[in-house]
């Protein structure tokens, strides 16, 4: 599961650049070339960063930004705006755009690299690194290593994906179809309760008897992980 950046940029050459920078660097990237293309590409599929540009046709960067800060999908995704020098840059600087952060143009790579792994770091823990720890749990990504305390703990392919999307986003509730389209995928077809099962089996391989239980069961809406635990 690669990291998923929306590019919002009109000017060809650097939604390019950016594209393929971006790809390099192991990120997944879609680009749209207008506010509007954005929001619906955003509605489409949520994006983990989204890269925006101020000056944007038809619906303007912070437009953007205000109408995913309105939705509940995109109401936390991070978001980094695109200036060019003295655009406003008051404004953004104040950031009541509702962006994390701004770079402004001419920008190098390494400026902007170093921009979105602090926006990652401080927003969404998971997507920064290979290490995601919460609490005394951490899980190393690369190695397929999942530790509590001084513990290693032995998870099936499932539960360790189901674990690694929910430490990915620390306190948010997801229904059992939304994990089910994260952790297995849209195209397969599984029953709902299937989850309540991994569910049970990732809790009895993380808990021991004292421990706190970091998955929150959400009556009649599902599952969330809590970043206190
Ligand atoms: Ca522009």
């Amino acid at each position: 599961m690669n990291p998923q950046v929306l590019v919002v940029e009109d000017e060809d050459a650097l939604a390019t650049l950016l594209q393929y920078n971006l790809e390099k660097e192991g990120y997944s990237v879609a680009v749209a070339r207008d506010g509007e293309e954005a929001l619906i590409q955003a509605e489409e599929s949520t994006p983990d960063l989204v890269l925006v540009d101020w000056m944007l046709p038809k619906v303007s960067g912070i437009e953007v930004c205000r109408r995913l800060r309105g939705r509940q999908e995109t109401a936390n995704v991070p978001i980094i705006m695109l200036t060019a020098r003295g655009e406003e840059t008051d404004r953004v600087r104040g950031l009541d755009t509702g962006a994390d952060d701004y770079v402004v143009k001419p920008f190098s790579m390494t400026e902007l690299f170093a921009r979105i792994r602090a926006v990652l770091r401080r927003i969404r823990p998971g997507l920064a690194g290979d290490v995601i720890e919460a609490g005394d749990i951490s899980m190393d990504r690369v190695a397929h290593r999942v530790r509590r305390a001084d513990r290693e703990i032995h998870l099936g392919p499932t539960e360790f994906r189901l674990l690694d999307y929910l430490m990915q986003h620390p306190g948010r509730v997801f229904s059992r179809e939304q994990l089910l389209d994260a952790v297995w995928g849209s195209d397969v077809y599984v029953e709902a309760r299937t989850v309540d099962v991994h569910v049970g089996r990732l809790r009895k391989a993380l808990n021991n008897k004292q421990e706190r239980d970091p998955i929150r069961t959400v009556r009649s809406a599902g599952y969330a992980f809590d970043v206190n635990a």
